[in-house]
């Protein structure tokens, strides 16, 4: 899948636990926080790709992303799998622990599971393609939905950009419509 449909699935799985948990109580910091973490962690698994949109803000963009996609076994492999999951996982939850200092007002567990929904999104997502996804690493079988690879889409492609990436606008949509109070309860009375 493209870049802007990973952002979009990413937000759209933080808005679905969101809005379907017992009202919460956020700190505003940790709203904005949060949605950068899930929106970093949509797209994070692409780090393996020397086109990825981290690499291509850099000058010495495709080297990095080169040399990251063969430390990691190539494009759809380390990065797409639980297994990496739970090392960006650990990561991140470093990265919090050291930057908490200068957050006081963040709530980093919160921010943690934004971006672990962002991760698990995009691995939901790329099982739609017909490359598939090594969920299972390090067993080498590559899963995809549906099962038949012929059925599956192609990355940036018509049924993505006409089908996938509207469907994906007209869930979030549907969502914050059907869930309108509990959206205005949240903004004001649980973000503080
Ligand atoms: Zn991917």
């Amino acid at each position: 899948m493209t870049g802007r449909t990973h952002d979009l699935a990413a937000f759209a799985a933080l808005s679905v636990v969101v809005l379907t948990q017992p009202a919460r109580t956020y700190t505003l910091s940790t709203v904005l926080l949060g949605l950068l973490a899930n929106q970093i962690g949509g797209v994070a698994p692409d780090i393996d790709q020397p086109t990825a949109p981290l690499w291509r803000n850099l000058p010495i963009a495709g080297l990095f992303g080169k040399a990251f996609g063969e430390l990691t076994g190539g494009h759809r492999f380390l990065t797409h799998s639980l297994l990496g999951v739970a090392l960006s996982g650990y990561a991140a939850k470093f990265i919090l622990a050291i930057t908490h200092s200068l957050t006081p007002h963040v709530d980093t567990g919160y921010v943690w599971w934004a971006f672990m929904i962002g991760m698990l999104s995009h691995l939901i997502m790329d099982s739609f393609t017909r490359e598939g996804v090594p969920w299972l690493l390090p067993i080498p079988l590559r899963f995809g939905f549906p099962p038949l690879r012929q059925l599956r889409v192609t990355t940036g492609k018509k049924f993505e950009t006409l089908v996938i990436f509207p469907g994906l606008v007209a869930l979030i949509i549907w969502l914050y419509a059907s869930h309108y109070q509990q959206l205005l309860s949240l903004l004001h009375r649980h973000i503080s």
